[in-house]
């Protein structure tokens, strides 16, 4: 299951965190997130909330930042924020170049 492993990741970066900075205990993890990146919120808390378990990240709490779908036009240069990636422009038919929406980051660690 990609949120598994995903999980997996994002713990890991986070408890290297707590142990470069001597911490005792990882409050937050923050994450930038795209609607494109294909990652369900819902599965990858799921999975975080179990890994997490008994390590320094017990009570870490995932604060995910969603970055829209951000395209513009290669042909009359507009820019669509989208509600799912399309690859033509509804104006012109000109070719929609993706700005945002893959990001998939995870953005500062809040530990003790
Ligand atoms: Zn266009």
């Amino acid at each position: 299951m990609h949120e598994a492993t995903l999980a997996e990741n994002i713990l890991n970066i986070a408890l290297d965190a707590a142990e470069q900075n001597h911490a005792a205990k990882v409050f937050k993890v923050g994450l930038t997130l795209g609607e494109m990146a294909g990652v369900e919120v819902e599965a990858l808390t799921l999975a975080f909330d179990v890994l997490k378990k008994n390590t320094p990240a017990e009570d870490a709490e995932l604060v995910i930042k969603r970055v829209p779908i951000c395209a513009a036009c290669n042909k009359c240069g507009k820019v669509f924020t989208l509600e799912r990636y399309n690859f033509f422009c509804p104006e012109c038919d000109g070719v929609l170049i993706l700005r945002s929406g893959r990001e998939l980051l995870v953005d500062f660690i809040d530990c003790e």
